[in-house]
């Protein structure tokens, strides 16, 4: 008894001493051996666990807002250093991406967008905070745009011709103007909605905006209107349904809805039949291009009555600068075959498309371009400088435009909306 009492005297005796001559750990110490308890410690770890929530939250938002910084700088640069852009035109007449003022403005899904050069983003027309879009632009749905060169002119319709009348039997079918230089949205013709699914064709010539006007099943006539505006006039005969035309330097050619090829003079007489198996025609300069109606190996392309040297499957994504024709076909890939029940042998393809081509009609040369950053190319839109802008599918099925370097593919950049 007497002697556990002296060994724990000992002991604490040993305690004592020790703690007295140790040192007091240091705050480091403390930190070190116990990070969780110290109020630094947890400050940092909350840190973390705001950085790791807004990571989790959603990694790719931060990935896409990124991405967009990166690729709407590049363009930015690639605009202000580019003042040069040739952009081309459907077959049929519409533009998807035009110059006009000295600004850029793209075509895209109904509506029409401003490419600032400044920010390399796309920017919608209107962009009064105060406008409730109910007379603006941005309310309409837009089918097709031309230019030129000081004015835009659009097919389109809406359901809310004005703030007035929001009822959706009020809709109506136009073609309008805009004027980038004093924002201004004119009506030029307004009819009751075309009947059946709009038809986007659209041309101008001299002074004047051309389009049709679907005013029952059976009839889809050819107008004419001043753009200083004035009174629309019909110049295809009554009962006459106009699928697509062009306004030639003399002549005005249209096709029907039984691929007829016809010609009139710029008044609307002297109409003759010239061919049959026609789907649409178009003209760059002189140049008369026709297509012709689908067969089994797609559509034939006629320049000046001569076949050229490809077919293609979307006539309506065939463009045209002064250089080149440009378009685009499946790239059908085949992912194996195998042999059917009669002994047939059948190729499974997809119809996944990456390349598009221009055809030189000078020295008739095809360049193919691949586009390894894009679904699919579904349209040529036109140059920048030394950069091509096209429309492209992307991976997931959705549609936006890039501008990229097609001598070096690193160089390519999406064209995002300001709110995408
Ligand atoms: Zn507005």
């Amino acid at each position: 008894m007497k002697r556990i009492t002296i060994l724990c005297f000992i002991a604490l005796l040993l305690l004592m001493s020790c703690t007295s001559t140790a040192k007091p750990p240091t705050y480091q110490e403390i930190m070190e051996q116990h990070p969780s308890q110290s109020a630094e410690g947890t400050a940092s770890r909350e840190e973390q666990d705001d950085q790791g929530a807004e990571n989790s939250a959603d990694p790719a938002a931060a990935e896409k807002a990124k991405l967009k910084e990166e690729h709407s700088k590049a363009v930015a640069a690639i605009l202000s250093e580019n003042r040069d852009a040739v952009f081309a035109e459907t077959v049929y007449g519409p533009q998807t991406a035009v110059l006009c003022d000295g600004g850029i403005y793209l075509y895209t899904g109904g509506s029409i967008r401003l490419l600032n050069r400044r920010t390399g983003l796309l920017q919608g027309l209107c962009s009064d905070p105060l406008c409730r879009h109910d007379s603006c632009i941005e309310s309409y749905h837009i089918y097709s745009m031309v230019s030129d060169g000081d004015r835009l002119y659009f097919k389109g319709n809406s359901t809310t011709y004005n703030g007035f009348s929001a009822q959706k039997w009020d809709s109506v079918s136009f073609v309008a103007s805009y004027d980038p230089e004093s924002d201004e949205f004119e009506m030029l013709d307004v009819w009751e909605k075309d009947r059946g699914s709009i038809s986007t064709v659209i041309g101008l010539d001299v002074g004047s905006l051309y389009y049709t006007k679907k005013t029952d099943e059976d009839t889809n006539s050819l107008y004419r209107i001043p753009v200083s505006g004035g009174r629309a006039e019909r110049l295809t005969p009554k009962g006459e349904f106009v699928q697509n035309f062009s306004v030639g330097p003399d002549r005005i050619y249209y096709t029907t809805q039984e691929y007829t090829l016809k010609s009139m003079n710029k008044s609307g007489d002297d109409v003759f039949e010239l061919e049959q198996f026609i789907c649409m025609t178009g003209f760059k300069g002189e140049d008369f291009y026709a297509i012709s109606a689908k067969d089994e190996d797609g559509f034939a392309i006629f320049r000046n009555g001569e076949i050229l040297p490809f077919r293609v499957f979307a006539p309506t994504w065939v463009s045209l600068t002064e250089s080149a024709v440009w378009y685009t076909v499946p790239d059908k890939r085949s992912l194996g075959t195998y042999v059917d029940e009669t002994g047939k042998t059948i190729t499974i393809r997809t119809d996944n498309g990456t390349a598009f081509y221009g055809y030189d009609p000078s020295t008739g040369k095809i360049t193919e371009f691949d586009c390894p950053f894009a679904y699919g190319v579904r349209e040529f839109c036109g140059s920048i400088g030394n950069y091509l802008l096209i429309g492209a599918l992307t991976e997931e099925r959705g549609f936006s435009f890039w501008i990229f370097d097609p001598s070096d593919m690193s160089k390519a950049y999406q064209l995002f909306d300001y709110e995408s």
